[in-house]
């Protein structure tokens, strides 16, 4: 019996196994179909500057539009695309993609709206990196000043010299660096200081309902400062109410974005959204 037993549940496991990595193997087919289909899109969530109290950039969210699941966030895909050795060629098209979008937007009068892309730990790690944002750039003729390429601390913490090198090449092509997801991985504060980076974005993880515990207001409050000591600049990602804005304000952050901001949208929206914004457009 307790062979029997054994070996049902063998198949069962089996089985099951079977259906996981058929779905994989599906959705990997899918994938690689999806760049030729034309089926990523990108959305775009503001950042506000809390200084001069106006829109100071978007950040590119990409999305997948599924023939039969609807949109995708990137947290369904873009691990599998990351095992099947995709995720640097999607980052390649979202950096020219966001780029030339922005450089619509510049020539629109709207010179100096920021455009943040984030960078996966494969597309970081490539030898022609550099190179690739380079290309980027001179493919949209962008003004540099205006990108921002956001990596996580724990891509930069792989191998800190070669990361901190590559982030120095990356700022000599006049871009902005930013580390996202910050206080969420392993850096410690004597590793951060000596990141050549520009930015910390917060993690929301961090931002907490005002009638919250004193000590998580405390954390957010020494995390800013702390990053502002140290002469970086501080956005606090996931601002969804009046009172987290406004707590984060108080404590001098100088960018927020979150869903009390306005969230992720696509380009025909944004469109909407910039005509009516404060933020100062230029005749061109
Ligand atoms: P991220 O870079 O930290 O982006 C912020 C995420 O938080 C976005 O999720 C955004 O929709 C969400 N968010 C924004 N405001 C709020 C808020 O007020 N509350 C909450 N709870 N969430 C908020 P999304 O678009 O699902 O993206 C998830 C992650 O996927 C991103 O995190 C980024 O790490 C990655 N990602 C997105 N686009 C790309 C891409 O083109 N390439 C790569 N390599 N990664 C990407
Ligand atoms: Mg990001
Ligand atoms: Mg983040
Ligand atoms: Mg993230």
């Amino acid at each position: 019996r307790l062979k029997s037993e054994t070996r049902n549940s063998y198949l069962f496991f089996h089985d099951d196994m079977g259906d996981a990595l058929m779905k994989q193997l599906i959705l990997g087919n899918e994938l690689r179909q999806a760049q030729e289909k034309q089926e990523f899109v990108l959305y775009y969530q503001f950042q506000m500057d809390l200084i001069k109290n106006k829109i100071s950039g978007v950040e590119a969210l990409i999305r997948w539009n599924h023939p039969s699941k609807g949109l995708l966030t990137p947290n369904e895909f873009l691990g599998e695309a990351s095992e099947i050795g995709m995720i640097a060629e999607i980052d390649d098209w979202v950096m020219k993609s966001a780029f030339c979008e922005m450089k619509r937007w510049h020539k629109k009068g709207y010179l100096d709206l920021e455009i943040a892309i984030n960078i996966s730990k494969q597309q970081f790690e490539r030898a022609s990196f550099v190179e690739c944002v380079n290309s980027a750039l001179v493919f949209s003729q962008i003004n540099p000043a205006t990108v921002c390429l956001e990596i996580t601390e724990n891509i930069a913490l792989n191998d800190i010299e070669e990361s901190v090198e590559k982030i120095k090449q990356l700022k000599d092509l006049g871009v902005k660096v930013a580390l996202d997801d910050f206080g969420t991985g392993y850096s410690s504060l004597s590793q951060l200081k000596n990141f050549p980076v520009d930015v910390l974005k917060i993690d929301p993880s961090f931002m907490i309902d005002s009638s919250g515990d004193d000590r998580d207001a405390a954390l957010v409050k020494t995390i800013i400062h702390m990053a502002k000591l140290l002469g970086y600049a501080v956005v606090c990602e996931g601002i969804e109410t009046a009172d987290q804005l406004n707590f984060i304000r108080e404590e001098q952050c100088d960018y927020a974005q979150g869903y009390f901001i306005g969230r992720p949208v696509p380009v025909a929206q944004l469109e909407k959204i910039l005509v009516s914004s404060k933020l100062n457009r230029v005749n061109v």
